[in-house]
């Protein structure tokens, strides 16, 4: 789910928290999933600074999951992937593990952060609960200032990461 569903104008505070502790624990796990693939490439900054995203986030959910109590959105449980590059569809972590770079990493990440901050900042604009727009404008604005700390990482760590000149280019490239 990438944009709030219609529904969400009229979501509870109850509702509102079912759905920010789905991000959350989505968020939480894709850290520390990128922090263990930064392992695997030996990047040890990167690492730890997904790990200390993943205790961040892992801190929202914790204290969200308090006030959620067991609200539950449209009738089924919140749900909230992590998307790739190219596309809306969840990213199957498993199959990217060996092929993302810290790069990459950092890019997902910035895709991520950048939807969660959207999204909450649509449900801070029309949701009609002033108590939910409230608690959204929190969550987003907490959101907005990932996705500065993520740019910060790209420009500081992304350079490093131009491929090497290819001796011997392909000439069609799909
Ligand atoms: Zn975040």
């Amino acid at each position: 789910m990438t944009v709030p569903p219609d529904s969400a104008k009229a979501w509870s505070v109850a509702e509102f928290f079912a759905q920010a502790l789905a991000i959350e624990i989505e968020a939480s796990e894709r850290y520390e999933l990128l922090a263990d693939q930064m392992d695997v490439h030996n990047n040890r900054e990167i690492a730890a600074i997904f790990r200390k995203m993943a205790a961040i986030e892992a801190h929202h959910r914790d204290v969200i999951e308090k006030r959620a109590g067991k609200a539950r959105v449209d009738g089924k449980p919140a749900k909230f992937s992590w998307i790739g590059p190219s596309g809306p569809e969840a990213i199957d972590f498993e199959d990217v593990h060996y092929l993302m770079t810290p790069h990459q990493a950092l890019q997902l990440a910035r895709i991520n952060e950048e939807r969660a901050a959207r999204y909450f900042e649509e449900i801070a604009a029309t949701a009609q609960d002033p108590d939910v727009r409230a608690f959204a404008r929190e969550m987003a604005d907490d959101e907005r200032r990932h996705v500065v700390w993520v740019n910060e990482w790209i420009a500081k760590f992304g350079a490093e990461e131009r491929p090497a000149e290819d001796p011997d280019p392909p000439i069609y490239q799909e």
